[in-house]
């Protein structure tokens, strides 16, 4: 059971790029088990536990066939389990049905865990094919246990009594969450609908896989081969190390290799001038998914909405935000709109003024034709440095990879005393994989933290937060094993973007909820937490990378080790609005779309994915020099990830987090001790275990105020 939850919300969150395959939702065990050879299932590291201290996975002898088999086993045992509590003589309790349900499912949970980061960080044909083939049948899974009519009757009897059954907080909320999962999953529903429902689930968890693997295999499949000096103008020598890097590994010894991932095409896009070479790269980095192709993911868009849609109808609802967002911090979809359009008219003015600055460079230079998509970056950049003398090459050398990483750490040792050693002695599935055991104050374990930063073609784009095994203390304690998965491009030594470094931050924040979690029940655990809210331990977390504090110890160049200069620190921290027009209208644009697909109320079979873009871009006056910062058939976020009618959260979020990172600096210490307390105490440990709206109360002491975030972005007065 536990496994519904964690697939579903909870395990994996993704900045950037894409979201996950979060699939999962899942049916019958497949009766085919088990007396396969007793040999095969003595090696599978999987069935047994781990004998590597704390539990760690077993990297170094896991195989595919591992994680196929042991899903196997684990949909069969956990189908077994669920149907002696369902069918159990007795009456329902909350022991003998709601605790007992969070008992279940842990050896499906664990293999399953470890497939799905498996499949998007180090993937290979063999984990692809298991992965088509597992998605619906765990999906099927999942459906077989919420709708299975005995268990439910039990979870209803239990949530109509739940007042009078003497539980705890956190039981009282646990039977919530359990009675609405249900509802939201169909248990209402009977007869046809009933079935419909569950076929629609095991359908859409196929097209959230395909849409996952066209984006993974059709971003690998272009390259931009540089061989001159010509084509070489402008980019600086760290983008220059990196693609001649990719080359020699693709073996192109001696030219360079532009990709389109984030970490290789978005600085090509800033430095070169090439204009034309500018124009292929960022044609062919817009046009993921949607080349018409093997991989053309606009079918399986038109598909997915109007499933969606439609599974939202027979749960009651008009459409699918109506439906998602009912079981959200915002609430109504309208809650949603009302805040990005309260902030898009402010950042399309400033949008407009920084195309007016760009405008005038070109028309110094003579440019006489019209400013493109494929000009921005290049010609902000430029702008940045006339304005900042402040160019992304210049903050490269502070921002090294291990130095970043001691400085995240740094940050959660002054906020919550926790302490980090790396462990050299626990085998990982890639030599850059690292891996630290995370400790209290007093040093007793709290659980494992495991790097994953740089990138790889077998990796997806983007960066995330991932759990191996979610803390809870049902059955004694079990300590987290976290992961965090960045695409920075590797070097000696890896410098970061003062971007990259950020993200470091933001995905150490999610890290640290999954670590510092600590509540009873797995299905509360960690981050099983709203969309909208889930971002926000995670993004508050990055004020504390432009701190004095942090700067000053941390930021210092990879071969002077001189900190970086005040001037520099001054000119990064004035620059921290610029372009925030650009991108602020980059991201709400593809909040907008995505809000309108799925307000969608129905959706016509011949309905044009491409038509419909372009409509909301017009209406909400999307300039044509910008293009929204993930197109329809690359967005993961919403196809193949958990943010579907939810990407407006990062911004949900961001009221938060301006907000609520205001409550430390109005003491006067960013690492104030009491207010820290607060936050760990309602946000890093709380989990699940209270509504979210009264988490972000407790840590604050009132609700939060969006005027920081307007501050933060520049468009204040
Ligand atoms: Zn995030």
């Amino acid at each position: 059971m536990k496994a519904i939850w964690i697939y579903s919300s909870a395990a994996t969150l993704a900045l950037g790029a894409a979201g996950v395959t979060a699939p999962a939702h899942a049916t019958e065990a497949q009766s085919e088990t088990s007396d396969q050879s007793a040999a095969e299932t003595a090696a599978n590291p999987l069935l047994s536990e781990s004998p590597l201290p704390f539990g760690a996975p077993q990297f170094d002898s896991l195989t595919p066939q591992h994680y196929a088999e042991a899903m196997e086993r684990g949909m069969t045992e956990n189908m077994a389990e669920v149907q002696r509590i369902a069918n159990a003589e007795t009456a329902p309790t909350f022991d003998n049905t709601i605790a007992a349900m969070e008992g279940t499912g842990n050896l499906l949970t664990q293999a399953s865990l470890l497939f799905f980061n498996m499949a998007s960080a180090n993937t290979n044909d063999d984990i692809q094919e298991i992965q088509r083939e597992f998605a619906p049948r765990l999906a099927a899974h999942n459906n077989a246990i919420s709708l299975d009519p005995a268990l439910f009757e039990r979870v209803r009897t239990i949530y109509d009594q739940r007042d009078t059954l003497d539980l705890d907080a956190e039981q009282l909320r646990l039977v919530e969450r359990y009675y609405t999962s249900f509802t939201r999953q169909g248990a209402l529903l009977e007869g046809e609908a009933r079935e419909r429902f569950a076929e629609i689930n095991e359908r859409l968890a196929t097209l959230s896989t395909l849409f996952s693997q066209n984006m993974i295999n059709d971003t690998g499949q272009w390259t931009l081969l540089l061989d001159s000096e010509d084509d070489l103008a402008g980019l600086p020598d760290t983008l220059r190390a990196a693609a001649a890097r990719a080359a020699a590994d693709a073996g192109h010894e001696g030219q360079w290799m532009i990709t389109l991932q984030r970490s290789s095409v978005e600085p090509f896009l800033q430095f070169s001038e090439r204009r034309d070479l500018r124009r292929q790269a960022f044609e062919a980095w817009a046009a993921r998914g949607d080349n018409d192709d093997a991989e053309d993911n606009n079918a399986i868009i038109a598909e997915t909405l109007r499933l969606r849609t439609e599974r939202s109808r027979l749960l009651g609802y008009d459409s699918f935000a109506e439906f998602q967002l009912a079981d959200r911090m915002a609430r109504t979809p309208q809650a949603a709109r009302d805040l990005i359009e309260r902030v898009w008219t402010p950042a399309l003015a400033r949008a407009e003024e920084e195309r007016d600055a760009i405008n005038s460079i070109r028309a110094a230079e003579g440019a006489d034709d019209a400013l493109a998509p494929w000009d921005w970056r290049y010609y902000a950049e430029r702008v940045r440095q006339e304005r900042f003398n402040l160019s992304q090459a210049e903050l490269r050398p502070y921002f090294e990879l291990d130095n970043m990483i001691a400085a995240q750490f740094y940050v959660a040792e002054q906020l919550f005393g926790l302490q980090f050693e790396e462990r050299d002695d626990l085998p990982v599935y890639h030599p850059t994989v690292r891996v630290w055991e995370v400790k209290d104050s007093a040093g007793e374990h709290i659980g494992l933290f495991y790097g994953d930063y740089i990138a790889r073609p077998n990796k997806r784009s983007g960066a995330w937060m991932s759990s191996y095994r979610q803390q809870d203390n049902l059955d004694g304690e079990t300590t987290p094993i976290i992961v965090n998965v960045l695409s920075v491009s590797g070097g000696e030594p890896t410098l970061l973007s003062y971007n990259d470094a950020e993200t470091l931050f933001h995905e150490f924040g999610h890290a640290l909820h999954g670590l510092l979690s600590n509540v009873r029940y797995p299905t509360l655990s960690g981050t099983s937490v709203a969309t909208d809210f889930v971002e926000f331990p995670a993004q508050i977390y990055e004020h504390w990378l432009l701190t004095p504090e942090v700067l000053s110890r941390f930021a210092r160049h990879h071969e002077t080790d001189e900190p970086m200069p005040q001037e520099l620190v001054d000119r990064l921290m004035a620059s921290r609005t610029f372009n925030q027009g650009f991108a602020t209208v980059e991201f709400l644009a593809s909040a907008f779309v995505d809000l309108d697909f799925h307000d969608l109320t129905s959706v016509p079979e011949d309905f044009d994915v491409g038509a419909f873009e372009e409509q909301t871009l017009a209406r909400i006056g999307m300039p044509d020099e910008m293009v929204m910062r993930h197109r329809p058939p690359h967005f993961g976020h919403i196809f193949a990830g958990g943010y579907s009618a939810g990407y407006y959260a990062y911004l949900w979020s961001e009221i938060l987090d301006a907000d609520g990172f205001d409550a430390f600096t109005e003491t006067g210490n960013v690492f104030d001790p009491a207010t820290a307390e607060r936050l760990y105490r309602f946000v890093y440990s709380g989990g699940n275990t209270r509504d979210w709206t009264e988490a972000y109360v407790g840590f604050r002491g009132r609700e939060p105020s969006v005027e920081p975030l307007l501050r933060n972005r520049g468009f204040g007065d």
